[in-house]
């Protein structure tokens, strides 16, 4: 059994460790976080890998347990769908979800990260900041740290461990030399660059609110996500060589020539975007896939840390913020953190690989797919096919981001409908001539009742 008197440890406070950590504090344990960077609600800091995110269904249901939905929800911008702007500046909206209540929701990711560590210091959660993991020895438990204030190194003694570290966790650094641990990492060939669109005169939103923006190239794409103070957050994916690549982007020049080629109804409303451009660092996007995530009860790995996706079905945090829900339900069940550890694995693995796939996936419809008409109509008839067969026929999208459905449920049903929906919309322009007949045989033979949570 696990005791509520045990010190637990978490590394990082980016957005899982501090959720975690409250969650822990109020289950009676004494939890503390050692944080890489200065503390941001003191030290000025670029938001760190996007200014925003797009938090749903499996996010905000674990910010609601954690009693957190109330002062966030003051926060977010609902996004009924996406806007697409085409090459002429024609706007297309479609929409996310069946109705109104279907959203995406912007969020600011160093809001909501202050947010969650206000809440978990709270809580009693200690967090010990410019404190660099760089290593620990997975059979004792001592973790080596760096001050990276005073530049010395230290060690701590710790019980149970949780690397909630990200993308490049130094805890799964160190369960790389462990005898038969499965690593794969895969970048893509894109990277990405923010961007900002400035709020207008009058401190408002220069482009519609309420959507998800995107300019959709083929091989590349802008989008912008709305914040709460008039801006937009923008991001620029590109590849990082070739034709029209971050590598001949390299100069203003050149920067705004592409941007009034590609995207020319966008940049009027950045001002100023070759400074922008230069000031902000190129990222890489990388698919992380490891197992195990835990050793004994020692340590574990949570969130990116144990499973990074690329950012295309905007499903990272929700899925970190499931892994939390997860966890401590196995942990309020009671068992020893042995048990706890493998049960989580069991649990989440299948749903966290799969939703890795979806993402890439994801890729694709969204730089390439969205401005294609025949794709538009395909929407409709999911949505025309759900509005018949709620419980039948649920959308991909809205199974990830507006249900609990498990994330390799979504995949696997994703793949029958996509190929139900091929059949369906072959030979017919307008979702008014869908053969319905042919639908009804199909879902009824192809597709079980979905609990919908
Ligand atoms: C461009 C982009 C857009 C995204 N958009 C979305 C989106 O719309 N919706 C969504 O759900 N997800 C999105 N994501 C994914 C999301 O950002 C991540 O899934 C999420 O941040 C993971 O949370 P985490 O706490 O596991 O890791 P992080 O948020 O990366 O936090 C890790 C923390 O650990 C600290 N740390 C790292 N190493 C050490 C060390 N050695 N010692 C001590 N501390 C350390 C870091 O400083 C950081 O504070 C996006 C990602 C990218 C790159």
């Amino acid at each position: 059994m696990t005791h509520a008197s045990e010190t637990l440890t978490l590394i990082g406070a980016g957005l899982n460790g501090p959720l975690l950590a409250l969650e822990l504090a109020r289950r009676g344990f004494k939890v503390e976080i050692y944080e890489r960077r200065p503390d941001m609600r003191r030290v000025r800091m670029s938001a760190g890998r996007s200014i925003n995110l797009a938090l749903s269904r499996r996010g905000i249901h674990a910010l609601k347990q954690a009693g957190l939905w109330e002062e966030m929800e003051k926060i977010i911008i609902p996004m009924k769908g996406r806007m697409m702007h085409s090459m002429s500046g024609e706007l297309t909206f479609q929409p996310y979800g069946k109705n109104d209540s279907e959203v995406n929701n912007s969020i600011s990711r160093a809001d909501l990260n202050r947010a969650l560590m206000n809440a978990a210091e709270a809580e009693g959660v200690k967090i010990y900041f410019q404190q660099r993991c760089t290593g620990i020895d997975l059979r004792t438990g001592a973790l080596r740290l760096h001050d990276e204030e005073a530049g010395r190194h230290k060690t701590v003694e710790a019980a149970v461990v949780i690397g909630c570290d990200g993308s490049a966790s130094a805890i799964r650094s160190e369960m790389l030399r462990l005898n038969r641990f499965n690593f794969s990492q895969q970048y893509l060939d894109y990277g990405y660059k923010e961007l900002t669109i400035p709020a207008g005169p009058d401190g408002k939103h220069v482009l519609e609110t309420g959507a998800l923006h995107i300019w959709p190239r083929g091989s590349h794409m802008l989008i912008a996500l709305p914040n709460v103070d008039g801006t937009f957050g923008c991001i620029l994916f590109l590849p990082f060589e070739g034709t029209d690549s971050f590598e001949q982007l390299a100069t203003p020049a050149a920067v705004e020539e592409f941007f009034l080629s590609r995207f020319p109804d966008a940049v009027p409303l950045m001002p100023d975007l070759s400074n922008n451009f230069f000031a902000n660092p190129t990222g890489a996007m990388v698919t992380i896939k490891c197992s195990p995530w835990h050793v004994e009860g020692r340590a574990l790995l949570l969130g990116d840390a144990a499973h990074a996706i690329v950012p295309f079905f905007g499903q990272g945090i929700n899925c970190g913020f499931e892994d939390c829900t997860v966890l401590l339900g196995l942990l309020d069940n009671g068992a020893d953190w042995k048990g706890i550890f493998e049960d989580f694995e069991e649990a989440r693995k299948v749903n966290t690989d799969a939703i890795a796939d979806l993402a890439v996936e994801n890729f694709v419809e969204m730089r390439d797919r969205v401005a294609d008409p025949r794709f538009l109509m395909r929407k409709k008839v999911e949505l025309a096919l759900e509005a018949r067969y709620p419980n039948l026929f649920v959308p991909k999208y809205a199974m990830v981001t507006f249900h609990r459905v498990p994330y390799a449920t979504a995949l696997s049903r994703g793949e029958v409908q996509d190929r139900m929906l091929a059949d369906l919309c072959d030979g017919i322009e307008h979702v008014e001539d869908l053969d319905w007949s042919r639908a009804d045989t199909l879902i009824r033979r192809e597709l079980l009742s979905l609990e919908l949570s």
